[in-house]
């Protein structure tokens, strides 16, 4: 049998590869952190790592495991309901509850599952689901697992919203899914709007924290506390895999009566692994030092308003960003990768996007900042971005 089915997926590969669609991985054989180290021995510059607070290799973090590798062993070899539950788990969970001012916190092994295993335990037929284009593969993922009637509304657009909930308002239950952050463009879900709306249709909301928690907001608390509606959502999904630490986790955080039946029914939950001591250990440190200090928000808001407004006199053409997402819109596939690759040889690693993932036409290199960065290094980025756009035309 084997052979037919290679020949099938040898053909689709090279029709991915053809298509230009094919991605490569490069290898980094140094920790993740600003400057990095690929296997080619090149050391470059990161612009493209979720690791917002620069907390990746942070050591206090690594002692924090550590000490848990210690005190608490490597794995948990269970889930959560029989064996798999320390004090650490349950300590992560009170705190992030308290970072969001939520009322209990339920962990996954990552927010994929977090989001994956929401909505089949909660909603039915009789309910509506109304979901942003934008969001992310693994609330397409969870929605698709449940019965529940699927609307959709444009990107952040509250005319396409309301029409929505209009549509839906004969159904038992009406819940609005959104990410916090759009990950391609760095806009904000408007959620003082969004709660107006949710309010007057008598709708639930469920927002998902990832590329917004730690990053958004004055003291980094994510978009309930940019737009002052903290303990007004329903529902809060988040990643200990970005801003917090980058290693792997995922949470559902919100109302204690939503938290308790997943913790009953959500698979996900049931039938994964827990995360291991050393993550929950050092999720406790993370939000630990998020409580005493913002000094981490402070220089990712300060880092990324400079490189915006440098980028912008430079002549770019820059999306309006609320996070630390800059897209430098280039619109032209080609040109987003060419001016990638030709970054990497200045010494600066970012990514250049383009359809499908990002609507024809609208290619673009997005840059991640972080509170890694020190000001040499983003005059680093914008001297690059300055050469390469002169030389390839993008810059008179
Ligand atoms: C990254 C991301 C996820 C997945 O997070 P993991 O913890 O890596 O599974 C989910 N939703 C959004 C919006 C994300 O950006």
């Amino acid at each position: 049998m084997y052979g037919k089915f290679q020949q099938y997926l040898q053909t689709e590969l090279d029709s991915i590869t053809e298509a230009g669609l094919f991605k490569g991985e490069r290898i980094i054989n140094s920790p993740q952190e600003a400057e990095i180290t690929l296997t080619t021995g090149q050391k470059v510059l990161n612009f493209c790592m979720n690791n917002y607070l620069g907390l990746s290799n942070n050591q206090e973090l690594i002692d924090a495991a550590k000490n848990a590798l210690d005190t608490r062993g490597f794995g948990m070899s269970s889930v959560r309901f029989i064996c798999g539950t320390q004090d650490l788990h349950k300590e992560l969970e009170k705190k992030v509850a308290e970072f969001f001012g939520t009322e209990d916190t339920i962990l996954y092994a990552a927010a994929f599952d977090a989001n994956g295993g929401v909505f089949e335990p909660l909603f039915s037929e009789e309910d509506a689901i109304i979901s942003d284009s934008l969001n992310h593969a693994s609330i397409i993922d969870g929605v698709r697992l449940c019965k529940a009637q699927r609307y959709r509304y444009e990107n952040a657009d509250m005319a396409s919203l309301e029409e929505q909930l209009i549509k839906a308002q004969d159904q038992r239950f009406r819940i609005i899914v959104t990410d916090g952050v759009f990950s391609m463009d760095g806009n904000t879900a408007p959620m003082d709007e969004i709660n107006k709306l949710a309010k007057k249709y008598d709708a639930l909301i469920m927002v998902d924290e990832c590329h917004s928690a730690g990053v958004v907001g004055k003291t980094g608390r994510g978009v309930t506390e940019q737009f002052n509606i903290r303990g007004e959502v329903d529902i809060i999904t988040g990643t200990l895999g970005k801003a917090f630490g980058g290693a792997i986790g995922g949470f559902t955080t919100g109302k204690k009566e939503i938290i308790e039946m997943l913790r009953q029914r959500s698979r996900p939950y049931l039938f994964s692994n827990s995360i291991p001591p050393m993550v929950a250990n050092a999720g406790i440190k993370m939000f630990d030092m998020m409580s005493q200090t913002t000094a981490l928000q402070d220089k990712l808001h300060a880092n990324t308003d400079y490189f915006v407004k440098k980028m912008i006199n430079a002549g770019f053409d820059i999306k309006p960003t609320k996070s630390a997402i800059c897209a430098v819109m280039l619109y032209d596939a080609k040109l987003s990768q060419d001016f990638a690759t030709k970054l990497l040889a200045e010494g600066i690693y970012v990514i250049g996007f383009y359809y499908p993932v990002v609507a024809k036409g609208q290619a673009r290199i997005r840059v991640q900042l972080s509170a890694a960065h020190e000001t040499k290094h983003l005059d680093h980025a914008i001297t690059a971005f300055t050469k390469i756009g002169k030389e390839l035309g993008v810059l008179k």
